[in-house]
């Protein structure tokens, strides 16, 4: 699907700056802060504003195109990738990795009478890439 199938089928009008956002999630899957976003595509959209950046992930999140991920104590991050999965943290690099989870482990959608519309698994520690390098 493209970016602008994704938007229509979740309601949210595909105007091109949420294209352009999207897409951006899209291809880079590097669970970027608002701000990322901003720096990296700012520069060929000179019509964009960080707070039109704000408002697009917001309306993402309400419409269930992108999910926020706050393993980073400092900011959040944000996810194309809704399917569940977990993420990994290296305190090391600062890098976010998607791990693999077993969806039956998960597979319930109340607990303790509360009813669950999203589940979050967080990881930390050192990524097998600075493992490597010591
Ligand atoms: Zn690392
Ligand atoms: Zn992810």
């Amino acid at each position: 699907m493209t970016a602008m199938d994704i938007l229509i089928s979740r309601g949210v009008r595909p105007s091109l700056h949420r294209m352009k956002i999207l897409e951006y999630l899209m291809s880079r899957k590097n669970h970027p802060t608002a701000e990322k976003i901003y720096s990296d595509i700012s520069g060929d959209i000179p019509t964009l504003s960080k707070a039109t950046v704000y408002n697009t992930l917001k309306t993402f999140l309400e419409k269930g195109v992108a999910r926020a991920i706050t393993i980073d104590d400092h900011e959040q991050r944000y996810d194309y990738e809704t399917a569940l999965h977990g993420h990994f943290m290296c305190r090391k690099c600062g890098k976010i990795f998607d791990v693999k989870i077993n969806p039956a482990i998960l597979d319930f959608t109340t607990i303790e009478g509360h009813a669950i519309t999203e589940k979050h698994l967080y990881f930390k520690g050192m990524c097998k890439h600075c493992k490597k390098g010591g």
